[in-house]
């Protein structure tokens, strides 16, 4: 086992401070945050597919200074079905501060059709004559009037007609949030005056807030038995499919390897997530609309203003803000809490 400092960020506090009494009283703390060489999941016998079962580790041994082993459930949940899940970010410069939050839509098979349904219903119901699943809504372009009056689509929505027209695609996900899986994490963070202090900044931030999204709905859906399944929007247009960005799957497969991950997925095997073609589900278009008003609210809260559509529009969300690397706090249920944001 070698210490390294890439782990997973952002941990329940049942986790962080999970702790047992060795026979000899001392407190032992499971090692978390320490590299095993060998991945935590399911080892399948050789020579078989899986389908027959696999072995599944229950629990792993910290060693106290008296001798003694002390075990730790680890407590696997077998999967039973799946929730895929939808992200999209969007950021902006406020003063200061640099803010970036990821979106995340996510639901189980059923509940993905019926939002794919309800938003091709909105879409056919404001722009007629033109197959729903044929054009793709980008919210920035929307809104901006040359980019919109430009698009041989957007611009049969006027100008008076663009933001009812997207809110009645953000009802669509108040109109499903009953059983929705839907998350948003963000950051606010001071930001270097140097320009390449900056960026380097930055890309820490967003690789923060990806791991700890990727985190929260991991530990969700794996307590109920769901195996998460993440598409996130890549940042260019793919050429070759699937497409990991090295980041992304670095910081994942790398995650497996602590038994901090372990104990937040359940003992269940999720797949590293993939990158997407820009608005290749309807999903990401929900995602990149929720994306781009949450960051919308910010700012305009920033600089003392109301946005043209408040997040309640969208319904249930599970909005955190990220206070550190390995710390989120409780930011809301339907909007982001207001103290949370600084003001101009
Ligand atoms: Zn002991």
């Amino acid at each position: 086992m070698k210490k390294q400092s890439q782990s997973p960020p952002f941990l329940p506090e049942e986790i962080a401070q999970m702790s047992a009494e060795c026979l000899c009283g001392e407190r032992i703390f499971p090692a978390l945050f320490d590299r095993h060489e060998e991945p935590f999941e399911p080892i399948v016998p050789y020579g078989q597919d899986g389908s027959k079962g696999a072995w599944v580790q229950q629990a792993t041994e910290v060693n106290c200074q008296c001798g003694r082993s002390v075990q730790f459930p680890l407590n696997p949940v077998t999967p039973a079905g799946s929730v895929e899940f939808f992200g999209d970010e969007a950021d902006r410069e406020l003063g200061n501060y640099f803010f970036q939050g990821y979106s995340l839509v996510g639901g189980t098979s059923g509940q993905i059709v019926d939002l794919a349904k309800g938003l091709a219903e909105v879409k056919a119901n404001w722009v007629s004559g033109v197959k729903p699943e044929s054009w793709t809504i980008h919210t920035k372009d929307l809104i901006d009037g040359r980019q919109r009056r430009q698009h041989p689509i957007y611009k049969q929505i006027s100008e008076d007609r663009v933001f009812p027209f997207l809110q009645a695609c953000a009802n669509v996900l108040r109109d499903h949030d009953e059983f929705a899986w839907n998350h948003y994490v963000f950051s606010i963070c001071k930001h270097s005056s140097d320009k390449r202090e900056r960026q380097r900044e930055l890309k820490a931030v967003k690789i923060a807030n990806h791991q700890a999204l990727l985190s929260m709905a991991i530990y969700r859906a794996t307590a109920q038995g769901l195996r998460p399944r993440f598409n996130f929007e890549a940042i260019r247009e793919i050429k070759a499919f699937p497409h990991i960005e090295g980041w992304s799957q670095d910081s994942y497969l790398g995650s497996r390897h602590y038994l901090a991950h372990a104990l937040l997925s359940h003992g269940t095997f999720v797949p590293a997530p993939i990158f997407v073609n820009p608005r290749s589900h309807p999903c990401l278009e929900l995602a990149d609309i929720h994306a781009f008003f949450a960051a919308r609210t910010v700012f305009k809260r920033f600089r003392g203003s109301v946005p043209e559509i408040g997040l309640p529009q969208f319904g249930r969300f599970v909005y955190h803000a990220l206070v550190s690397p390995d710390r989120a706090i409780r930011a809301g249920d339907d909007d982001i809490d207001s103290s949370l944001i600084p003001t101009e």
